[in-house]
């Protein structure tokens, strides 16, 4: 049979505190979760549910929900309860509403108490109710919210001041002796952003949920959010993400867990190695590869299926894929395992390539290979 490709990451993970953030595990050797936020009104439960469950589908892990109103902190019970993944409320400011999602059962809060403390000094009173409750907390310092008196120190959001910030809110729990915190330095450039949770990794033992904010449109935010986590991941930093696009969440959870598959810190599933096309192709790559990539849609097994243009070095890649093809001549050679087994049609390849890969997935499931 076909062996599953063992998932071997670049570096050893950072030793961080596990923390449980309802039946997702957070850092440690847990593996690194893919998060997403929800863009519906929170108080509009119905809409809200009908999202979480499109991001449950797309292989989100931990979905966040904003509790800006009174409204939406009545939403919480119900949300949290018939959500398929642990729901954690995003709050800031008020404190009321801090107690209300941990009564709620939401499986963690992302709040900063220092910005609980500047209106009402209950701080000491979340951190009971929290560690009463198991429930952690997220500690979110960004650029755009950076303390008063560190913008004032460091002249702008540097690495130096957002590390400072976070380390300092979270001493603000640590003093209530609450360390069930996992923490995030998001910054608008990677560059910025990849440095303060380097030092933020030296300097503490709380799980990073990794961030860029603002990352922008879908392909610049995908890139600037792969760039940066990739560097900091390669590295073993990291142990939740969320890619912030201005695109449906949907989309950042695909594109997280891209990130992460190609990391080897999850199991690839499917695996398209189609080639750039050159001027020795003798057939249309880019509609091959679309083609391809949309008939083996949602299959769940790790399959790498090569798409090449010709056969100068078509035969050779396929021959590294489970599956391929390589293509010339108005035919195309069909590979399983290095071996041609078939010359088709041009007109017959994707069919051809999909049925085999059927096959292929169906053996990879009786030999247990997804267990
Ligand atoms: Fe060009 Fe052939 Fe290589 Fe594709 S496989 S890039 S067509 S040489």
């Amino acid at each position: 049979g076909l062996p599953a490709v063992p998932a071997r990451p670049l570096a050893a993970r950072r030793l961080s505190r596990r923390l449980q953030v309802g039946s997702v595990a957070v850092g440690g050797d847990a593996p690194v979760s893919v998060q997403s936020m929800t863009t519906t009104v929170t108080a509009d439960v119905g809409a809200t549910l009908q999202q979480i469950a499109e991001l449950t589908a797309s292989g989100c892990e931990i979905v966040r929900v904003a509790c800006p109103s009174q409204d939406d902190a009545d939403a919480l019970p119900v949300i949290a309860r018939k959500s398929q993944i642990p729901v954690i409320a995003d709050i800031h400011f008020q404190p009321k509403y801090v107690f209300a999602a941990i009564d709620a059962g939401c499986a963690a809060v992302r709040v900063n108490p220092g910005n609980i403390r500047q209106f009402d000094d209950k701080v000491k009173e979340i951190a009971r109710a929290a560690s009463e409750a198991g429930v952690p907390i997220r500690i979110g310092v960004n650029a755009g919210s950076l303390d008063k008196r560190l913008l004032a120190k460091y002249g702008k959001a540097t690495p130096e001041a957002l590390v400072e910030s976070a380390l300092w809110e979270c001493s603000l729990f640590e003093e209530h002796g609450f360390r069930d915190i996992k923490i995030s330095v998001k910054h608008n450039d990677p560059v910025v952003m990849i440095n303060a949770y380097r030092q933020l990794a030296a300097r503490c033992d709380y799980p990073l949920h990794l961030g860029v904010t603002e990352a922008g449109p879908a392909f610049q935010g995908t890139i600037k959010s792969a760039v940066a986590f990739g560097a900091l991941l390669s590295e073993g930093i990291g142990d939740t993400i969320r890619v912030s696009l201005s695109a449906p969440p949907v989309e950042e959870v695909k594109v997280g867990i891209q990130i992460l598959e190609s990391l080897n810190l999850r199991q690839r599933r499917l695996e398209i190695v189609s080639c750039p096309s050159c001027g020795r192709a003798q057939v249309d790559v880019y509609k091959l590869a679309d083609e391809v990539t949309a008939g083996l849609q949602g299959m769940e097994v790790p399959l790498r299926v090569a798409v090449m243009g010709c056969v100068v070095n078509g035969p050779g890649e396929a021959r590294e894929a489970d599956l391929g093809v390589a293509s010339g001549n108005g035919k195309g050679q069909i590979f399983v395992k290095g071996e041609v087994i078939k010359t088709v049609p041009e007109s017959k390849i994707v069919e051809t390539l999909i049925d085999e890969a059927m096959k292929i997935a169906e053996q990879m499931e009786d030999d247990g290979a997804l267990s």
